[in-house]
């Protein structure tokens, strides 16, 4: 390639970037300043699975059936099924933990659930240094399905 021709190429290229640099000054960016500006979830967006309430009843929907549990495939869910003095199961999880730092949030726990007692939630910022809090708790995760909003995944009224 010969002088003048690399001289018009760079000058070209020059002229492309500039052009390029001058238009996106006039575009709304795309970005935001988080944290203080939050964007909205996208439909389909994911985060955790929460332990959904029964408004009418106040009780978890959970009846501890496990299949949550059998079908997570990293194994992060851990239900201990409450019993009586008899030693009789009850439908209800004495202890149901989430690890959340073995979780993929692939939403297969909330699909397979029958008794409709998962949903996730639109909650982010549950990062830690220490991943023992990432280990939550059946109230943990109960407080988070009230103190959130849903996110549907798959139909539903909201996102
Ligand atoms: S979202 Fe996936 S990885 Fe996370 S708990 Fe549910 S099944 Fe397990
Ligand atoms: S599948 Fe649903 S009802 Fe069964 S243990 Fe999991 S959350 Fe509870």
């Amino acid at each position: 390639m010969g002088l003048f021709d690399r001289v018009w190429n760079a000058a070209k290229s020059m002229a492309v970037g500039h052009a390029i640099t001058i238009r996106e000054m006039f575009h709304r960016p795309v970005t935001v300043r988080y944290p203080e500006e939050k964007p909205p979830f996208e439909r389909g967006s994911r985060s955790v699975p929460v332990l959904k309430v029964n408004e009418a009843t106040g009780l978890l929907n959970c009846v501890a059936c496990g299949l949550c549990e059998r079908s997570c495939p990293p194994s992060c869910i851990e239900i201990v099924q409450a019993v009586d003095a008899a030693g009789k199961k009850k439908p209800w999880p004495e202890t149901f933990e989430l690890d959340l730092s073995h979780c993929m949030v692939c939403n297969l726990c909330i699909e397979a659930c029958p008794f409709d007692a998962l949903e996730m939630a639109d909650v982010v910022e549950l990062s830690s240094y220490q991943v023992q809090d990432l280990i939550f708790s059946k109230d943990q995760l109960t407080e988070l399905w009230k103190t959130s909003k849903a996110l549907r995944v798959a139909g539903g009224e909201r996102i």
